[in-house]
């Protein structure tokens, strides 16, 4: 069946439905009234019957109290003003009948019974018609049927009645409805007795409904509504179906792209659970990706070009679209493939957020080979700073030579004078034990101080690339104090320290000792003229990091060289090389971290920050310490 002949048949439905309810209820209606007419008019017919008797019995009362005829006669002609029915009134008596005033109609004739009755009766005049006569004793009324409505008062539909005769059935007065224009729909009908006790005439109502009466116009409006209402939902139906048929299409259209696009595609909701999948995606990640899949747990990344890890938890957390770093690989098993691509929110018609989608593309044979050129290239550069921060080593440790070689004699020459004490109080003939026991652990003691400046020194000019792990700052930082105790002395500067008991941060351990003895050394030369001369070192922590602050009170950082602090070769010693600054910037950024300077109201500052690692950073109370070296 198609649309259209459904929606005719729905039309035909609802419209046929409608009329009928309206033609139903009109007919009800109409049927009411007819019935309350006939009511009616059976009431005032009744009634109209009552009075006709109640003329007979009053005239009878007369009579019979002997009233002579004029009074008789008076009396007869003011009760028939009130009732047109009764035309007339007789005295019968020795067989003549003698009409009482004048009559209306000529009277038929009636035969006189031969006895006369006490009680009511009707008489018919032989021939039938609308007039009958009621008697009693000698009294006759005669009443004329035609007249039974008159001063009746009817509404605008007439009503159409016979009454007829009890028994002969025959018909004493009838009239008919006016003749209406065009044919009744339905004539209503309805037969009862008159109530009176002598005149039990049947009475038959009848009343055709016009045309006009039935609500075709309504039935006209609600067709033509049906009609329009019927095509308005039919014409919507039509453009949802198309809307929808259009929807299917761009939705296979778009699954379709989808699934034969090259580039990996995976839809996620907000927790990343895996709600779409393409095949590309299946083969990139070598995992069913069944929806639901976690997919966090089925991704690994690895950075290449970046010397910090990648940081999955801020990729799959972020609600912006955020693309994937240079150099990325995803890692499946023992392989490596170089990818492209990015996360991006997915949002529905309304903005609201519906997850994310990430689109990952392998990287092409030429951008591969241009990514491994430039992982080469960062590989050359790394082994480069690594060089360079040896060499810097290598060369700040020449310049501290007089300083480490005065570090090292201190502990040797007091190795030499407990040994000599030592070999002096074994001469003696009662040698103390005690006391040489006592020189010769104070000599292993300070040969286990040089032993530890030696290493520190071998740690230093060994040449290895460097590797972040878990140091401590604070450590590194006193290991540097030890190393410059013989410049701090012989300049006489005091070192306060602002310290925690321990400073976990992700460094490699050589980078991070070079950093801040270079910072500490420049601190140095800056002093060299200020008397009351103070280097202050504050370790804290400040978010995710720790900050080493290393102050001091000298004539701070030239105007000309903050502008180009941290860029190389700049100096203003005589026979500086420039690099110490710059370097050192580039080793915290290696590490995550980051190196800053300024001038302070009393000297220069510089501030080199690290990632922490491990636990976040205590709160701990800082240990203060302080004094001249
Ligand atoms: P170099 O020490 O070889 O000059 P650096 O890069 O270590 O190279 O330092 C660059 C310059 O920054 C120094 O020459 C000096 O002018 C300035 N500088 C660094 N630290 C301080 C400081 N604490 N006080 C004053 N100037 C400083």
């Amino acid at each position: 069946m198609t649309a259209s002949v459904s929606a005719a048949l729905f039309w035909l439905l609802l419209a046929g439905a409608g009329v009928t309810a309206l033609f139903a209820s009109a007919s009800e209606r109409l049927s009411e009234a007819f019935s309350t007419d006939a009511r009616i008019l059976h009431r005032v017919l009744s009634q109209r019957m009552e009075q006709q008797e109640a003329v007979l019995n009053a005239a009878h009362a007369l009579a019979s109290q002997g009233v002579d005829e004029a009074t008789l006669r008076t009396a007869l002609t003011t009760l028939r003003r009130q009732y047109p029915q009764v035309v007339a009134a007789q005295r019968c008596a020795s067989g003549r009948c003698r009409t009482l005033g004048p009559a209306d109609v000529p009277l038929p004739r009636l035969p006189l019974s031969a006895v006369t009755e006490s009680r009511a009766a009707v008489r018919w005049p032989a021939g039938g018609g609308p007039l009958y006569a009621l008697t009693r004793g000698s009294v006759r009324v005669w009443v004329d049927a035609r007249r039974l409505t008159d001063r009746l008062v009817e509404g605008s539909a007439p009503l159409a009645f016979t009454v007829t005769r009890p028994g002969s059935g025959a018909v004493l007065v009838s009239r008919a409805a006016p003749a209406g224009p065009g044919a009744a729909l339905r004539t209503f009908r309805v037969q009862k007795v008159l109530g009176t006790d002598l005149q039990p005439f049947t009475l038959e109502v009848t009343r055709a409904a016009p045309w006009r009466a039935w609500p075709w116009l309504g039935a006209a409006v609600w067709t033509a509504l049906t009609g329009g209402l019927t095509a308005l939902i039919t014409g919507l139906l039509r453009s949802r179906r198309a809307a929808q048929r259009a929807l299917l299409d761009e939705r296979a259209l778009a699954a379709g792209v989808v699934q034969a696009a090259t580039e990996a595609i995976v839809a996620v909701d907000d927790q990343h659970r895996v709600t779409l999948a393409n095949p590309a995606a299946r083969a990139a990640l070598a995992h069913p990706l069944t929806p639901g899949t976690d997919l966090r747990t089925v991704t690994t990344f690895r950075a290449t070009l970046s010397p910090a890890p990648f940081d999955a938890a801020s990729f799959w957390s972020s609600r912006e679209p955020t693309p994937l770093p240079d150099g990325l690989t995803l890692v499946q098993g023992t392989q490596a493939m170089p990818v492209e691509g990015s996360l991006a929110p997915l949002r529905g018609a309304r903005g609201e957020a519906r997850g994310r989608v990430l689109i990952l593309r392998e990287v092409g044979a030429l951008h591969r080979r241009m990514l491994a050129q430039l992982e080469t290239g960062e590989r050359r550069a790394r082994e480069h700073q690594d060089t360079l921060a040896h060499v810097s080593r290598l060369s700040t440790l020449s310049e501290m030579g007089a300083g480490l070689a005065h570090e090292l004699n201190q502990p040797l020459t007091a190795i030499v004078s407990y040994s000599q004490a030592a070999a002096r109080l074994l001469d003696e003939p009662e040698p103390d034990l005690g006391r040489v026991r006592h020189a010769v652990n104070a000599a292993v003691h300070q040969a286990g101080r040089a032993a530890q400046i030696i290493t520190r020194l071998r740690e230093w000019v060994r040449r290895a690339p460097g590797q972040a792990r878990a140091t401590d700052l604070v450590q590194a930082a006193q290991n540097v104090l030890t190393l410059c105790h013989a410049d701090l002395r012989r300049l006489d500067i005091r070192v306060v320290t602002h310290v925690p008991p321990g400073a976990p941060v992700q460094a490699d351990p050589v980078h991070l000792e070079q950093i801040i003895l270079n910072l500490l050394r420049n601190a140095i030369d800056a002093l060299e003229r200020t008397p009351h001369a103070q280097i202050t070192l504050v370790v804290e922590p400040e978010g995710s990091e720790w900050t080493l602050t290393v102050r001091d009170n000298g004539p701070g950082v030239t105007p000309d060289v903050l502008r180009r602090l941290f860029t190389p070769f700049t100096t203003s010693k005589d026979g500086g090389l420039g690099l110490g600054l710059s370097l050192s910037q580039t080793l915290a950024q290696g590490m995550g971290g980051n190196l800053r300077g300024a001038n302070t109201a009393t000297g220069a500052a510089f501030q080199l920050r690290l990632p922490q690692a491990g636990p976040p950073p205590a709160s701990a109370g800082a240990a203060h310490q302080g004094g001249r070296p």
